[in-house]
């Protein structure tokens, strides 16, 4: 039985390596229309800031360590469509341009996403990049060195646009953040992302909120400005897109599968797409939000990865089952961790829920330990019930111990009540006696009761 997979970094990869541990007999094909497969986009900012001195280094695996498994990779083979009826497609070998038809009998989309680059005037000047692949990297790197850039400006105040302020703020680029949105991280709520503003401001990062990209100028084929919606002109001899990104959907919905609201390939908890036998993963595709139990889109390299190992199941002939995701995130931007799981409080509003929040300083070693840092969780609950809904962990110490206990009490739907009794080690090198969580939950606990009793 042949599995072809389309797309070969995260979700596509993984789900070949499952898929060959399930059926080891199965004739496997990655088709990748890039020249590498198997590397680490999330390393790509960490390269880019020298903290990773070898941009090879974020390759993982090549086609020939794939080889040596029994996997057949195509590099530079971009699949042009998929004909379900016959299941057969049509591969163009991008060395040649040459097509080729190939049978399958079952099929893993995992065709990823790409940034969104606005149709403006001057977005082809040299100088203009967004950040997504290994290509993007090389070009990135290319003009650090041949540009040598005094003033950058980074279009999006998200993940891509604060993991790379940091990269380029250290070798003395002058950096302007320009947001579209009131404040920066959207995703997160307004009063946790101020800390992260503050942390920006003092770092010497310009920030420009509540204006977007509108033009952009260039001499001799090289920007040398941005304007932004309200007219505000910004020297920059770099010019970085970082305004989110699409899922790669379309060959999907030319042969006919069904995509979901949000635009990405819409799955089920088999990774199985409308069409049998089809099955997606990764950015491509759709997941569940466990929280509201509605189709989300949540574009992460964790989540490619399991959903790969479910769809390379399923493909194989098993049977496994991705229940969904509560969003779990962390990035770092110079000092400061930031972390966030399930739904901010805004979100929750939104969603029809009545949220509680709680908003609390702490720190992750014993009072008297050297080394403490600290940290700001908001906790958020809802009302009802005292179910833990989401939570954002902010500051220079273990924030990702707190956000990942947090998800982990998400997926026990465990209310503030279970979280203040929870049991979690300390011991002064690694925690205060009460951990900042179970502090903060007991907080929220009070908070709610004292609401209840009001009534
Ligand atoms: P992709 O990585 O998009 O790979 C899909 C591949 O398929 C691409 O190479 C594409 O060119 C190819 N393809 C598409 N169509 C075809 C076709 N028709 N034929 C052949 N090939 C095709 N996530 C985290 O969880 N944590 C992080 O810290 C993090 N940091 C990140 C930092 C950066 C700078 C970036 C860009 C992303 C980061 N991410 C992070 C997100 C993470 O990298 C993605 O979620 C992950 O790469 C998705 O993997 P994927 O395999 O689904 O898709
Ligand atoms: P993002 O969605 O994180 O942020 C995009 C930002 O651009 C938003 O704040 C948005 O309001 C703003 N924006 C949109 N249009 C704009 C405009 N015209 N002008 C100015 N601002 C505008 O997207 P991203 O930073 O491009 O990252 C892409 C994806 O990569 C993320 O969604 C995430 O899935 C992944 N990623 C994850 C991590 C991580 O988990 N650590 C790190 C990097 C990237």
């Amino acid at each position: 039985m042949r599995l072809i997979i389309i797309g070969g970094v995260a979700a596509g990869t993984k789900a070949a390596a499952k898929a060959l541990r399930v059926d080891p007999n199965l004739d496997i094909i990655i088709y990748q229309d890039e020249a590498e497969v198997a590397y680490s986009a999330c390393g790509i900012p960490y390269v880019i800031s020298g903290v990773i001195n070898d941009g090879n280094r974020i390759i993982i695996r090549t086609p020939e360590d794939f080889a040596k498994e029994g996997i057949t990779v195509f590099t530079r083979h971009r699949v042009v469509s998929i004909d379900k009826s016959a299941r057969h497609l049509t591969v163009k070998n991008l060395h040649n341009n040459i097509d080729e038809v190939v049978a399958y009998d079952r099929l893993i989309l995992a065709t990823g996403a790409r940034p969104i680059v606005p149709s403006l005037a001057g977005i082809d000047l040299q100088g203009v990049v967004t950040l997504r692949n290994i290509v993007d990297l090389n070009r990135f790197e290319m003009l650090l060195n041949s540009l040598q850039p005094k003033q950058a400006v980074i279009v999006g105040a998200g993940y891509i646009g604060l993991e790379l302020a940091e990269a380029l703020v250290y070798p003395a680029i002058k950096t302007t953040l320009v947001e579209k949105s009131a404040c920066i991280l959207p995703k997160f709520d307004a009063e946790m992302a101020e800390h992260v503003h503050q942390h920006l401001v003092d770092s010497n990062v310009e920030l420009i909120l509540g204006d977007g990209l509108a033009k952009l100028y260039g001499e001799n084929g090289r920007v040398t400005a941005i304007e932004t919606e309200s007219g505000k002109k910004i020297a920059a001899d770099l010019v970085v897109l970082a305004i989110g990104i699409r899922p790669n959907s379309e060959l999907a919905k030319a042969c006919g599968i069904e995509l979901g609201k949000t635009g990405a390939i819409a799955v089920d908890t088999r990774m199985e797409t409308s069409i049998p036998g089809i099955f997606a993963a990764g950015d491509c595709c759709e997941t569940t939000d466990r929280i509201r139990g509605i189709p989300i889109w949540m574009p992460l390299g964790d989540i490619a990865n399991l959903q790969g190992r479910v769809a390379g199941t399923n493909a194989a002939g098993g049977n496994a089952h991705f229940p969904g995701v509560f969003g779990t995130a962390i990035f770092k931007t110079f000092n400061l961790q930031v972390a966030i799981t399930g739904l901010s409080e805004k979100a929750a509003r939104e969603s029809g829920f009545e949220p509680v929040s709680i908003v609390m300083a702490g720190a992750d070693r014993a009072r008297y330990y050297p080394g403490r840092q600290e940290l700001t969780i908001k906790l958020v609950a809802d009302r009802g019930d005292g179910r833990l809904l989401g939570a954002q962990v902010i500051g220079t110490g273990a924030v990702d111990k707190m956000i990942d206990i947090a998800a982990t009490a998400l997926l026990g739907k465990l209310t503030c009540a279970d979280l203040e009794n929870a049991d979690l080690a300390y011991s002064p090198p690694f925690s205060p006696v009460l951990s900042p969580i179970i502090v903060a939950a007991g907080a929220l606990k009070t908070k709610l009761e004292k609401m209840a009793r009001l009534i």
